[in-house]
Order: structure tokens, then sequence, then C-alpha cells
């Protein structure tokens, strides 16, 4: 995966993407990820990259030269490249989508917006598709530009070590975890399941089967309708709702 990212703040997105998981990842190359500064393509000798709104108002705009300067030094390369904008109003990003660019060959341009946003002719002209993290408003699009690298980052083979693959977070087969325990076995009178410690592996994969399945149904049941259960799935998920119900 290959990404740059356009900001006025490179030190946030630097920050978040070149510690941990994503640090290794972009030292092993399966991961690079360019941070320009956007004031580097400012053309005054202030380096000005926001300005007045038109129409008047509060707050600053970011100047579209900039961004389209950059994002043209970008495809001056060469390679297909895929331009996104940060943006509230944009589709929210989702484990899908994640694992939609974790497989995009294409370089992957994420545009990061301050102040009231960005020029709105970058949007009609240079993007190809608006992107959000929720419904809700940040400050600038830096912090949502590392959640999106990192969350696809690590569903690309290799970026997580065998110990810590994806295919058993929450979302990757359409269903949450299964809790977790670690040591002490029993901590300030709460003991672990049992199961956990009996050693027999099938008990314990089915255990953590009917608990992702429990999780799923708990808290987040539409999440159920989207996915195909198998007959073992239904036989634990009858048994969970049952068990909720108080009946057996
Ligand atoms: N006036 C804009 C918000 C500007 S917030 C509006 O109401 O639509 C400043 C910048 O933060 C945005 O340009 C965008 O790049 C980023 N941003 C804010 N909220 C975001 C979100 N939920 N997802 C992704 N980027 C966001």
């Amino acid at each position: 995966m290959k990404c740059d990212v356009l900001t006025l703040f490179p030190g946030i997105v630097q920050a978040a993407v070149y510690e941990s998981i994503l640090g290794r990842a972009t030292e092993t190359g399966l991961v690079q990820v360019n941070v320009l500064d956007l004031r580097d393509f400012a053309v005054d000798k202030h380096n000005t990259a926001d300005d007045y709104p038109y129409g008047g108002g509060s707050g600053m705009v970011m100047k579209p030269g900039p961004v389209f300067d950059a994002v043209d030094a970008i495809k001056s390369c060469g390679e297909p490249v895929k331009v996104f904008l940060m943006s509230p109003q944009g589709v929210v990003f989702d484990h899908r989508k994640a694992l939609e660019l974790s497989r995009e060959t294409r370089r992957l341009v994420f545009i990061c917006g301050r102040y009231e946003g960005v020029d709105e002719r970058v949007r009609e002209a240079l993007v190809d598709e608006e992107i959000s993290i929720g419904d809700f408003v940040l400050s600038g699009g830096e912090l949502a530009a590392a959640v999106i690298i990192e969350a696809s980052a690590r569903l690309i083979p290799g970026v997580l070590g065998a110990d810590e693959s994806a295919e058993k977070d929450s979302f990757y087969d359409g269903l949450l975890d299964y809790p977790h325990y670690t040591r002490p076995a029993v901590y300030r009178d709460m003991a672990v399941p049992d199961v956990l410690t009996s050693g027999n592996h099938e008990r314990i994969r089915l255990w953590r089967r009917k608990q992702a399945l429990a999780a799923t149904f708990r808290k987040r049941p539409d999440l159920l309708n989207e996915i195909e259960l198998s007959p073992e799935d239904k036989k634990l998920l009858e048994e969970v709702e049952s068990e909720m119900w108080g009946t057996s």
C-alpha cells in the first residue's frame, strides 16, 4: 500500500504512522507513507496555504493552489493515483472500505483539510472520493487519515505478525471478537472461565465462537443479518438466545 498524505501539520501524521505496527510495516516496505507539507507548495514568501473566505464569515479556507500543485507533483511520477478528501461529508469508513484500500494497487492520496475546509474547486476537480471517519467534526483531517491508513494497512498480509492476525478481530468474519483473558487466573475474586484453562482445544474453539456470536447478538445484532451462519453457528446462537431469555 502506497500513500501520500497532504497536510499543513505533517508532525501529526508522522507521529501516528511511523510508530508501532505501522512503523514496522513502513520499514519492511509493505506500507509506504509519504507525508507532504502543503506549505512547501505555497508560492508566496510566507508560505501561505490558507486565506479568507469569499462571501465573508469567520474562519479560513485552504487555498486551492498548494493542493493542486502537490497532487500534480505526485501524478507526475506516472503511477495511477486515487485521490481522497478527508471530510465529514464523505462516505463513512468501515471494515469493508479498509479491506478495499488494503488491496488497492493505485497510489492513495489523502488530502487533509483544516480550518473551514478546502476550497471547493479541489473537491470538484481533483478528488475521486470524499471519505469520513464518522458523523462528527474534527479540527483537521490528519487523525482521520492516520485512522484509515492504520486500519487498512493491518489487513495487508504480513503487516501483522503471525500471532496478531487480523482474521480473528471484530468485523473480519462479520462478527465481533470473543472476550480475551490473561494471567492471573483469579483476579479480585473474578475467575477466568474454566474452559479456557481446560486445555481442550475443541471446547475452547466452540466457547469462543459462541462468545463471538453472543457479543454480536447483544451489542451489534444488525451485523448478524449480513452474514451467512453455518449450522454450528445457528445452533450456538440458539443456545445464546435461550440462555439470554432464561429458557433452555
Ligand atoms: N466546515 C467543514 C468541516 C471542516 S473541519 C464541514 O462542516 O463540512 C476541518 C477538516 O477536518 C475538514 O476539511 C476535514 O479534512 C477534516 N475532518 C473533520 N471531520 C472529519 C471527519 N469526520 N472525517 C474525516 N475528516 C474530517
